[in-house]
């Protein structure tokens, strides 16, 4: 047997794994002692990796071989890849040339490695002439870019992962860590051991497993976050707790922050917030005198109709006290998927370009043709996830090509989602997995590569890049996406510019790499010097990291110079939004979504395993013990859940971590065991049956954390 290093595939805590096989399957897997992420740990989830590739599992999900269906509805047969990608290459060379590039929608995946992220920017971009390329960390990751990019000028977390060994309190807000981060977790108890005095507050609507843990719980009302760090921050400044000389020589605009928060006095702050007002002067007081404050954050914050604004409010507080860039100090955002990070490195989204570059700036896209030797880049900023679907449900968007992704289930008001996947004229789904609600729409199911059969790198919540290593050979006829797109691209261009064949030279993704990290030099992602020998010497590294370095950096903002015109960071002067859907008497219930500890996404890894269903077997919807008597229900009982926009039946159950008024629901459960209907009674899957499509403006991810439902006994 041999030991493979690579990564786990689930959350972006990017633990090392090492993958015990023969050559030709894997038998076993354990944490890599070696990886600084994990040092050897692995949840649930990873540490039963190995089960899901057993041959008896791959041969009933995988698929196999490319696919086609020669009418929708009809079980598709199957083609060769030559037939399959000329089949593609055609149609949408058809489409391209009929309705023109922006009829054409990518929708790509934060568990794609970065060299095939970048392969399907350079497509979109530079072959097809459009921004309409987006991606599931949509769903994720794109309010944190956005509060970082307003605030310290870049989507640059700060922090790394040996700054929890370093803080003395740590405010973990919008996140269950428990579950959500297992092996942050472990960490985080581990440096509460070796520092006794480390205090830990949660905010969290629910009374979490995190929550349970922690010193002191804000119980906060849906949606209040940016009036609680409002709160915050107007008390620090009545307790003398800001850091005066930091903002006067690293900051501006704090003086329009400081008179909006003269209007949330700790009264002000517990009417809005629900919260205790001691309970908000001890918060104050524990962040501001702490000697080192380290903000944990995630979805909670960032799936939100305003969750630009609640970054920016959070980040907002690290800077009036002058608690980032120092050891154990900082607003550190988790990463939901394995490689969202990279995906935002190589400008793999509709409104980013390669290396952090911005669309809206000239010189960056000038940057970016010359890199790619093309003339230009398009300039519109291309449908993000919710437009894009939303386009191809109106019409406008004729050609999807989903990789790696599975929006018939993970997106917010399926209703919509599958409007859009039925009108699309031709529909592509490159998946591992024949199992996904989205296959059924495909008129064309190209096979891919999964962990253990990929090769590339990943970027984690820390910045720190990892190789991902291939132990066995590609199951059936599977290619890697990189591969896929690379072959289609050259197919689409020889139809609809050959010049451009040029572009797409890659035989490894090695080749990617290199061309990738060469398009970073100067930037603040700089990762010149990190060739994949150096990964392979070093092990995974931590950018920026330019050619010469002895080593990546480990924090940044030390100096107090941020990536700004001016070198300061901005203080952000929001106003709290009210929740984009609140509970009216039509329906009444706050519905907050969140995970499971052992289960992932959309379940189509996990989901394989009666093992990870040990913690939670079936959906069920968690109330206060006082509505379940209200609505005359037992624990058990069966209720409808209903918002505007579809309903779905399941068990009630009753959590003493809830308030009254709200309800939780996991996001995992699919069209197997939690099937739903709209209002003309098609079938819908899962909790987006419920979810809303609104989205923030500036980020453009949606409020999938909470929607306005009605509950009654079915
Ligand atoms: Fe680590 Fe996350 Fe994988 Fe668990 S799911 S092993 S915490 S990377």
């Amino acid at each position: 047997m041999t030991e493979t290093p690579s990564t786990c595939p689930y959350c972006g805590i990017g633990c090392g794994v090492l993958i015990e096989h023969d050559g030709q399957r894997i038998t076993g897997v354990r944490g890599d002692p070696d990886h600084p992420a994990n040092a050897g740990r692995l949840c649930t989830k990873g540490a039963t990796l190995h089960l899901t590739a057993a041959d008896s599992v791959q041969r009933q999900t995988r698929l196999l071989a490319p696919m086609q269906r020669t009418r929708r509805g009809n079980a598709p047969h199957t083609v060769d890849w030559d037939s399959a990608l000329d089949n593609a290459a055609e149609r949408l060379a058809a489409i391209h040339q009929r309705d023109g590039a922006d009829a054409i929608g990518v929708y790509v995946s934060g568990q794609l490695l970065t060299e095939d992220y970048y392969v399907f920017n350079k497509l979109v971009k530079g072959l097809l002439g459009t921004n309409h390329i987006d991606t599931n960390s949509r769903l994720c990751m794109s309010s944190a870019v956005a509060g970082y990019k307003a605030t310290l000028g870049a989507d640059a977390p700060p922090c790394s992962y040996e700054d929890f060994a370093h803080a003395d309190t740590v405010f973990i807000t919008g996140s269950n860590l428990a579950w959500a981060h297992p092996i942050l977790m472990r960490r985080l108890e581990d440096a509460r051991r070796a520092r006794p005095q480390q205090k830990w507050i949660v905010a969290d609507p629910r009374r979490t497993e995190t929550a349970a843990l922690a010193d002191l719980h804000l119980a906060l009302k849906p949606g209040s976050d940016v009036a609680l760090y409002h709160g915050l921050l107007h008390l620090l400044l009545a307790q003398g707790l800001t850091d005066a000389a930091y903002i006067a020589a690293h900051t501006t605009g704090f003086e329009a922050l400081a008179e909006r928060v003269r209007a949330f006095p700790p009264a002000e702050t517990a009417r809005l917030t629900g919260l205790a007002e001691a309970d908000l002067r001890t918060a104050a007081r524990w962040f501001g005198e702490s000697p080192a404050t380290l903000s944990l954050y995630c979805q909670g914050l960032n799936q939100s109709a305003s969750g630009t604004d609640k970054n920016a409010a959070l980040i907002n507080l690290h800077l009036a006290t002058g608690q980032i860039g120092r050891p154990g100090a900082g607003p550190f955002s988790l990463t939901g998927q394995p490689n969202a990070m990279g995906g935002r490195e190589v400008g793999g989204l509709a409104n980013l370009l390669s290396a952090h570059r911005d669309l809206a700036n000239p010189a960056h896209r000038a940057e970016v043709a010359r890199l790619w030797g093309v003339p230009s880049v398009p300039t519109t900023p291309g449908r993000t996830a919710m437009e894009m679907f939303q386009a191809a449900a109106d019409g406008a968007v004729k050609a999807l090509w989903i990789v790696c992704t599975n929006p018939a289930q993970s997106l917010p008001d399926q209703a919509m989602v599958r409007r859009a996947l039925e009108r699309a004229e031709f529909v592509i789904v490159q998946e591992a997995f024949a199992t996904t609600a989205t296959c059924a729409y495909a008129d064309l199911l190209l096979p891919a590569t999964t962990w253990g059969e990929k090769n590339g790198t990943v970027t984690n919540s820390e910045r720190r890049i990892s190789r991902v290593r291939p132990a066995v050979p590609p199951a059936g006829q599977a290619r890697h996406d990189w591969a896929i797109a690379t072959d289609l691209a050259r197919r689409l261009a020889a139809r609809i510019a050959p010049e451009r064949i040029a572009l797409f030279p890659y035989t490894t993704p090695e080749s990617i790499w290199n061309e990738h990290r060469d398009s970073t030099r100067g930037r603040d992602l700089d990762i010149t010097g990190l060739s994949y020998a150096r990964l392979e010497a070093q092990g995974p590294q931590q950018w920026p990291c330019p050619e010469g370095a002895a080593a990546g950096r480990s924090r940044l903002y030390a100096d107090g110079v941020f990536p700004t015109a001016d070198g300061r960071a901005r203080f952000a002067d929001v106003a709290p939004s009210p929740l984009a859907e609140a509970p009216d008497a039509e329906y009444p219930f706050s519905l907050l979504t969140g995970r499971l500890r052992d289960q992932w996404h959309g379940m189509s890894r996990t989901g394989l395993l009666g093992r990870l269903y040990g913690h939670e077997g079936l959906p069920a919807i968690d109330l206060a013990p006082a509505d379940l008597a209200r609505l005359g229900l037992q624990d058990g009982d069966l209720v409808r859940v209903a918002s505007r926009r579809g309903a779905i039946v399941l068990p009630a159950r009753a959590s003493e971590g809830l308030p009254p008024g709200q309800a939780f629901l996991p996001m995992h459960w699919g069209q197997e065991v939690l099937s739903g209907q709209d209002a003309q009674g098609q079938p819908l899957t899962g909790v987006n049956a419920l979810t809303t499509p609104a989205f923030c403006p500036t980020s453009k991810q949606p409020e999938l954390k909470h929607a306005a439902v009605a509950i009654a006994p079915v």
